[in-house]
Formats: structure tokens, sequence, C-alpha cells
């Protein structure tokens, strides 16, 4: 038997960070806080300030007062707090692919006497595209791992077409679809073994896990604020660079605000000898302080208090999803997931579709998954019972 939702929501520690969000909508579960968190309450009311006292009446001295140094200041915030990173090695710009972008390049640029790119073939489109595409430029190989959808890289796989001319890998921390949570530190390890760098994208796991890119000796990583840090459609992204390739790296979107001084505007270009350097232009001030907001939350709750809720709604997700029958994309073991559970369902698509006139939002993936996302701080255990209900009743009606 499984434990009614309301055992599991009164027992929960979290449960009162659900009133920290704007939860006006009409629905009864919403299982995509994966693709866009929901919106804190305190942003609503940090953006208003920000609009109505920094930008309009600051104006242009808002650059001097505060404004210009943002990008490293949450960056510090978001690095500190969320991902094991001391001071001067996180900024926050840009969009994810941009910042992957960048990091390709400058990956490539620490290892110049190799010519290999690895990559999943199960990764994220855009980290597939830009890995084609910079590998093109650059003049290296794209190696591809076919991993399997539930067990994805491991390392054993991974070091089958690991060699001496590998120059960088690119991995996702936790798989898009099928959740499943890659061994960050065990795979590090290994890359580095075989002289290559990584660069680690931490999309689907920033926010909802602990994570330690310093103490693992991670090179480089990228990752989104929109999904598990409730920061807002299209908020800005961030990027992180090991402190020992801070003084060498180089990236190609080379701009103003990566110079070593901005408002010298001077002849030449000289490059910041700090992890500015790889920022290019003017950054979005509103998406960066609500970026703020979503991390400063985050942290309040604790990563490892969320890490605990975490598992514990993906465990109740699945114990549902077994009792119903349904195939589940995801590793059984809590501790090999992200915070989102697949199911793979015939129709899969016409099956979301009847969930949403429901009131269930779920995550829809080609061609027959069904994500359900579990946001620790806004999602409850009722509401993943009624999710789950209604999506059994929608499989079901497809089965007649
Ligand atoms: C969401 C996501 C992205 C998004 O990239 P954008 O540039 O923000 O559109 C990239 N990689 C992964 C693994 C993602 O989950």
């Amino acid at each position: 038997m499984t434990t009614p939702p309301d055992v599991l929501d009164a027992a929960d520690p979290l449960a009162a960070f659900r009133d920290r969000f704007v939860i006006d909508d009409d629905l009864v579960a919403y299982l995509d806080g994966n693709s866009l968190g929901r919106l804190p309450r305190a942003t609503v009311d940090r953006l208003g300030a920000f609009v109505r006292e920094e930008w309009g009446s600051r104006l242009i001295r808002g650059w001097d007062d505060a404004w210009v140094d943002l990008p490293v200041t949450v960056g510090d915030e978001l690095g500190e707090a969320l991902l094991g990173a001391a001071a001067g090695r996180t900024v926050i710009a840009d969009s994810t692919s941009v910042n992957l972008y960048k990091l390709l390049h400058a990956a490539i640029g620490a290892r110049p006497d190799r010519d290999e790119i690895v990559i999943d073939a199960t990764n994220f489109p855009t980290d597939r595209y830009l890995v084609e595409s910079v590998a093109a430029a650059r003049g290296l190989t794209v190696r591809w791992l076919r991993p399997d959808l539930v067990d994805n890289v491991t390392v054993d796989a991974l070091a089958d077409v690991l060699g001496a001319r590998t120059a960088v890998v690119v991995l996702s921390q936790v798989d898009y679809r099928s959740g499943t949570l890659v061994d960050l530190p065990a795979v590090t390890r290994l890359v580095h073994e075989h002289g290559a760098v990584i660069v680690w994208d931490l999309c689907h796991s920033v926010g909802v896990m602990p994570i330690a890119l310093d103490s693992a000796d991670v090179d480089f990583a990228v990752g989104c604020t929109y999904k598990y840090l409730n920061s807002g459609p299209g908020a800005p992204a961030f990027l992180y660079v090991a402190e020992r390739h801070l003084s060498a790296v180089t990236q190609p979107i080379a701009g103003w605000w990566s110079a070593s001084d901005l408002f010298a505007m001077s002849e030449t270009y000289e490059v910041a000898p700090t992890i500015r350097r790889m920022l290019s232009g003017t950054p979005s001030v509103a998406g960066i302080v609500a970026v703020q907001e979503g991390v400063r939350l985050i942290a309040e709750a604790g990563v490892d208090a969320i890490r605990a809720k975490s598992e514990a709604l993906t465990a109740y997700t699945v114990e549902l999803l077994d009792d119903a029958g349904l195939e589940i994309v995801t590793p059984r073991e809590p501790a090999s997931r992200g915070s989102h559970v697949t199911v793979r369902a015939p129709e899969a698509r016409r099956v979301a579709d009847a969930m949403i006139e429901r009131g269930v939002v779920p995550d829809f993936r080609e061609p027959d998954l069904i994500r359900l996302g579990l946001s620790p701080l806004s999602t409850s255990f009722a509401e993943v019972e009624a999710g789950v209900r209604i999506l059994v009743d929608c499989v079901g009606g497809t089965r007649r």
C-alpha cells in the first residue's frame, strides 16, 4: 500500500516553501518545473523594485552603482551555494547554448595537440548541434557514444572511446529524457587520466542536488537558470571555469565586457585577467536579478534537504507508476537519477494533451516519452498523486 499523499506532505520539512511561489493557476498538478520553474513571490517584489527604483530612478548611474559587477557577484553566489565553486570561477551570462559555444572553443584551446570531441548521442539537441558545428569549424572529429537511454554514459562505456586524440568530452550530468544521473566525479577522473578536459552541462541537475565542481576537479561547466532555479523564461545562464584554466582560457566572442577595463574603450583589446574574460556584451540586468532570487531561495532551503525531498518525490512517483503497471525509463535507484521520472507510453503526445486538458502539465518528448518533473520546493506529494492518477487514466483511455 502506498502512503497517502497528505501524510507525506505533512511530514515534509520543505512543505512550507510551496507558499513562497506564486500559485494562482487552475492546475491540478504542475509537473514541468524541469522545463520552466514556478515564479517565486520574492522575484515579483524584487523585479518590481528593480524596475521602479533602480532602472526608473538611477538610470545610467545604475551601472556604476552595482549592475556592472552583477554577472560576477551573482555568479559567485550561485557557484558557492549550488556548484561547490569558490568565488571568481562562475559568471551569469547569455544562454546555455552561447556559453557552451564559448566553452567548447575554450576547451579545444586547452588541448591544441588533440583532434577529437566525445559526446553522447542521447545528449540534449543544442549540445549535439554545437559540438558538431564547433568541431567542423575547428577541424576536429566528433566521436559519438551511443549509450542505452536508461544506463546512459558509464565509466566503462566512456573508457572505450577515450584515447590520446581526445581533446574534449561533453556530457550532461542528468539526462534530459531518462533522468539518469551520470557519475560526475568518476567520469571527470577518467577523462583526466586520458589527458582530456571535460565540459559538464548541469541544466537538469543544478538546484536539485549537491554539486562539487572544485573538489571533483571539473574543467568547465554550463547550466541554465529557468528550470530548477526558477529564474524565469529566458533567464541568463551560467558558466564555470576551473581556476587552473583561467589565466590561459580564450573564447570566441571577445567583446568589450571581456576586456580588462570595460570603460577604458581602448584602442586595442586586452583581455580581463578574471572570469570576466568569458563575458561578451551587456548582460540582462533584470534577468540576473531574477537569478539571484532563485539562487537565494534554494540556498535558504539547502541543497541537501532539496535532494532528500527530490529522492522522496521520485521514489513516490515510481511507486505509483509501478502500481499502475506503466513502463518507466528512469533508473530505479533514487541515487542514480535526477528529479524527473519518465514514462514510455504509446500515443504519448495524445496522452500528454489529454492530461493538460484535465489540468495536469507534464512534458512530452518525441516520440513516446512523458516526463514528470518534480521541483522539490514547489511540488507537493498531493500534486504527484493527482498527476499520476490522471496520467494512468489518460493512458488507459488510449488502450480502449
Ligand atoms: C534546457 C537545456 C538546455 C537549454 O539551452 P538554452 O540555450 O537555454 O536554450 C541545454 N542543455 C540541456 C541539457 C538542457 O536541459
